[in-house]
């Protein structure tokens, strides 16, 4: 008996059984529970209380409840942790003085889930999404991926050749709810994204649903009967992609009420939405379009497009707007004539500061038309939902009057849309802004949202509240006379209704027809005949007007509903507006024009500089030239130490490119390329640990993707590509990346390595130069620190100064000591093999003792540097050297040990602008080579290929003594006696 579940479990449990796996949100009177697991769960998210019902019995059901009128926060709160909530409506008010003794009617209306929500007001798009394969059961499969964004009806599917290339487009998406056909499942991807999203504190929902969950031809139905069509072809590639988004439409039908059941609930009383058609969901379109740019999988990423890039330049004005940024950055524009073509708008809009102001207010004025209308056509939009529709619709002919003078067919077209908007939409807008309220009720069951003059019926009942007030007022007048009792009121409350109350020291002048309600504390409250038929006429009044008002608003509703398709249409033009204002206003920052962009396969940027680093480096952010081009080269190998910028530049110019082709201005002196049709990077360690796969791993499956799909018009940022791996390994994976690249696919590619012995094939690949970024070793110093300059050079860095960079970074002195040592070992036995195991060097017990002795003309070199000898350790050098990262030519060595050469020191800025190989020959050749500065350039750049540099700079002798010597065949000692000579020669030069 204790265990026979009440009527009202059984019900829970079979609305339950309906919601599966979502939280169920069950209605009771004010509240919603949670019961069981859902509540343990919910509990723990929302940091409410957990009780249990039924406390006295041995297994007490563990229970949870939030209140109704705030349930939307606590909802969102289980979206955002990456939950499904199904909402129970209670569809009959429990029997009034015995609740819970007879069963009310419920069913469950909605199901939301973190894409599946209409609400929210994030201006964020959040995916439901599938994947289903071409070839069931083949791991060569090619892939159909399908993602609806329901809250802006935004429906996409892309085509996807295997299933790596499926992972990493997947992975790139704002999926939040990922849902897999049994058996039909990419594999691995689901666990993908879950720990993508929770890296990026963005839980993915990812669910099962049965192989069966709707077939090929009942998906084709479905889209048909969606969207009216007779035929997809014209839309929806043949096969499997259409099952993919017909899985999709099915699974967001299923969310809204009428598949959950409720439709048959007849309360008018409370609205159930009818059944939904999810009107606002527009044509499926392919992920890539082909009027925009592409980027590359992880693009986005690696560029910081978000939050960093997007924050410095975004100044739009509504939630729509601020959608439409994000999306244009994801979607430049590749042609030339429609990047001139937005370019003219958005420069045309920059310079009537006036008409953009103006412009700039209304937009400011707009509601998030996108969601409204989400909410429209599932039936969810309340009172206030319509009333901000009229309002932002009403902008409409007053923004199209403002561009009435406009001049860019940009604008031109963006007016012609608004005014035809405006006309379509000018009644539904006029009616609902001449009819509802401004403070309209968030629900419609509560009234109050008509104006008088809306519809006769309801104003007589509206009349009927106002003069039952002014009846009250006048009642109470009357009665104070009649009485004589100064302090009579005429008063209302929810328990007891209309009353009369006097105070008990008036209580014997109450007159015989006063029928008593109710004692309080120090007064009597009593009724007559005339109030008691006023208060019947009054409430009866009060629920036809409640009644009334929420059909007069269904009749609205359904005339807005109507309309979704244009809302949409006129939401994406007012978002356009708004995105191209923003960019607009970039022409404020100083230092941005607008590039040129033409058909040609060149790059010219001048004075370019990182939009993002610049602005937080208060002014001392370096700028730097880039020259590409069909005639001289199409790619740039780019040496340099760690932190010497290599990546800061080679993002810069993809940020350039990227915001250039949106039609936006870019920050640099001057900008002129040839469009580009893609940008794919592959920069950093990405570290994708979360997702199971090494560093390594993430590095190579990024560049397969980028290797092949990269054409003549792609930009290809390659950043340390290898370096996950040994140097072996590393150098001839980067090695025949770099001829594929120059040979193949011939794109203009940045290509940054630290691999010095790339920088020859300068000489062997076309259209391939050298680039370095430029440090000063400052002169007379004991420390050998370093300086960065953050200049792009001509030529190959001679040296990697990685050593220089650790003890920077603040390495232990023994240990920055002790790798110099290493290093010159490694150098040497490169090569003298013989020499490793004669003469190994050692951290001395006191530096410079020993060589002191022997060397007196070297004391003062290795006393800097602690450099001692003896005959033993010579493993552990050995163990070092095998994990060394690389192995520097010897020349690098001995430049190091002249580095208190004051010619070789130069700190001060040099004339190197990175022009191509003429431009730079002729620079070089105008004087430039007299300063000491010019001379160490010339130092360094000697040591690059003779054939591309070609200078006409004589080196000093000593250097040529230097260049001729055979110190390979030369002792150690032998070899720093020599260098030490030279060395006072250097100084005296
Ligand atoms: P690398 O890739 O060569 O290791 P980075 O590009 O990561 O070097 O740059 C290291 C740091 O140097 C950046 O974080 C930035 O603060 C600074 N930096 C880079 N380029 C510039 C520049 N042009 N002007 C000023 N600072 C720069
Ligand atoms: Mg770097």
């Amino acid at each position: 008996m204790a265990n026979e579940p009440t009527p009202l479990m059984k019900q829970y449990a079979e609305l339950k059984e309906q919601a599966g796996d979502a939280l169920l949100f069950f209605r009771m009177g004010d509240f919603y529970e949670l019961f069981g697991d859902d509540a343990v769960e919910a509990a723990r998210i929302l940091e409410i209380t957990l009780t249990s019902r039924d406390k006295n019995k041995p297994d007490p059901l563990p229970m949870a409840g939030v209140p109704h009128h705030s349930a939307g926060n606590y909802v969102q709160k289980l979206l955002n942790a990456g939950k499904k909530v199904a909402i129970c409506e209670q569809f009959e008010e429990a029997a009034a003085g015995k609740p819970g003794k007879t069963l009310v009617r419920r069913a469950i209306v909605r199901l939301l889930t973190p894409a599946i929500q209409f609400d929210g007001e994030s201006s964020e798009t959040s995916y439901l999404a599938t994947a289903l394969p071409e070839t069931p059961g083949d791991p060569q499969s090619a892939w159909a991926l399908g993602c609806l964004d329901i809250a802006t009806g935004d429906f996409r599917f892309a085509q996807l050749s295997h299933l790596d290339e499926l992972s990493a487009w997947a992975s790139d998406l704002p999926i939040r709810h990922w849902v897999e056909l049994q058996g039909l499942a990419p594999s691995g991807l689901a666990a993908t994204l879950q720990a993508a999203g929770q890296g990026l504190g963005r839980p993915v929902l990812c669910e099962n649903l049965p192989s069966n969950y709707l077939g090929q031809a009942a998906s084709e139905d479905k889209l048909k009967a969606q969207f009216g069509l007779a035929s997809l072809d014209a839309f929806v590639p043949e096969g499997v992609t259409r099952r993919a988004l017909g899985v999709l439409l099915t699974y967001a039908l299923r969310s809204q009420s009428s598949a959950l059941g409720a439709a048959e609930t007849s309360n008018p009383a409370l609205s159930v939405p009818s059944a939904p058609k999810l009107q606002h969901l527009r044509l499926p379109e392919p992920l890539r379009r082909s009027r925009s740019m592409v980027l590359g999988p992880r693009t986005a990423q690696h560029l910081d497009l978000f939050p960093d890039l997007f924050q410095l330049i975004s100044r739009t004005r509504s939630a729509l707007g601020t959608r439409t940024l994000k999306r244009l950055l994801m979607e430049p524009l590749r042609d030339p004539q429609d990047i001139t073509h937005r370019q003219e708008g958005i420069q045309e809009l920059a310079l009537k500061a006036a008409r953009a102001e103006s412009l700039g207010k209304l937009l400011g004025q707009l509601y998030d038309l996108e969601r409204i209308s989400g909410r429209l056509t599932t039936g969810q939009a309340n009172p206030r939902d319509t009333w901000a529709l009229g309002a932002s619709l009403g902008t409409l002919p007053e923004l199209g009057r403002i561009l009435d003078s406009a001049e860019s067919p940009l604008l031109q077209e963006l007016r012609e849309r608004l005014l035809r908007g405006a006309e379509v939409l000018g009644s539904l807008s006029r009616r609902i802004l001449d009819t509802q309220n401004e403070e309209a009720p968030l629900l419609a069951r509560e009234g109050g949202i008509f104006k008088k003059g809306t519809n006769s019926e309801l104003d007589r009942l509206i009349d009927l509240s106002t003069e039952g007030s002014k009846f009250l007022v006048e009642l109470e007048t009357r009665e104070r006379e009649r009485t004589g009792i100064p302090s009579l009121k005429v008063r209302y409350n929810r328990v007891f209704g209309y009353y009369i109350e006097v105070t008990q020291a008036h209580l014997k002048n109450v007159p015989a027809d006063y029928q008593r309600k109710q004692t309080t504390v120090g007064a009597e409250r009593f009724f007559t005949e005339e109030l008691k038929k006023f208060e019947d006429e009054i409430v009866t009044a009060e629920d036809r007007r409640k009644r009334l008002e929420q059909s007069l608003f269904s009749d609205l509703l359904e005339e807005a509903q109507r309309h979704t398709l244009q809302v949409m249409d006129v939401a994406r033009a007012l978002g356009e507006l708004d995105s191209w204002l923003s960019l607009s206003r970039l022409t404020e920052m100083p230092g941005w024009v607008f590039p040129r962009i033409d058909d040609s396969l060149d790059v010219e940027i001048l004075g370019g500089r990182h939009p993002v680093v610049d602005s937080v480096s208060r002014g001392k952010f370096v700028p730097n030239d880039l020259k590409l081009g069909q005639k001289s080269r199409l790619s740039l190998l780019i040496t340099g130490p760690n932190m010497g910028g290599k990546s800061t530049v080679m993002r810069q110019v993809a940020l350039i490119v990227l915001l250039g082709q949106c039609g936006a201005p870019v920050p640099a002196r001057s900008a002129r390329w040839g469009a580009f049709s893609s940008i794919y990077t592959r920069i950093g360690a990405h570290d994708a640990i979360a997702r199971g796969q090494s560093t390594f791993m993430v590095e190579m499956s990024e560049l397969a993707h980028i290797l092949h799909r990269a054409d003549e018009r792609s930009l290809v940022i390659l950043d340390e590509i290898g370096r996950g791996t040994s140097t072996y390994d590393g150098i001839s994976v980067a090695w025949s990346t770099l001829e594929w690249i120059c040979k193949k696919l011939r794109c203009r590619t940045l290509f940054a390595t630290h691999y010095h012995e790339l920088t020859h094939l300068s000489e062997e690949l076309p259209r391939l130069g050298n680039a370095h970024m430029a440090v000063a070793a400052p002169a007379q110093t004991n420390e050998t620190q370093l300086r960065f300059l953050y200049q792009l050079r001509e030529g190959a860095a001679n040296e990697s100064f990685g050593i220089q960079v650790a003890q920077l970074a603040g390495l232990p002195r023994g240990v920055i000591d002790r790798a110099w040592k290493v290093l010159a070992r490694l150098e040497s036995d490169q090569r003298t093999p013989g020499a490793a195991t004669a003469e190994p060097l050692v951290l001395g017990s006191g530096p410079g003792e020993q060589l002191d002795e022997v060397l007196p003309l070297f004391a003062s070199a290795s006393s800097q540097r602690g450099l001692t000898r003896r005959a033993d350790d010579a493993e552990s050098v050995g163990s070092i050297a095998s994990t060394a990262p690389t192995l520097p030519s010897i020349r690098s060595a001995l430049s190091r040990l002249f580095d208190s050469d004051p010619s070789l020191a130069g700190s001060a800025d040099l004339s190197g602008d990175l022009f191509s190989s003429q431009d730079h020959k002729a620079s070089a050749g105008a004087g430039a080579a007299h300063s000491p500065e010019a001379r160490a350039a010339t130092e360094t750049e000697s040591r690059a290929p003779a054939a591309s540099r070609g200078l006409p700079v004589e080196p000093p002798l000593w250097a040529s003594e230097l260049a001729r010597a055979e110190i390979s065949n030369m002792t150690p000692l032998q070899a720093m006696n020599f260098l030490a000579q030279l060395q006072e020669k250097a100084r005296s030069s």
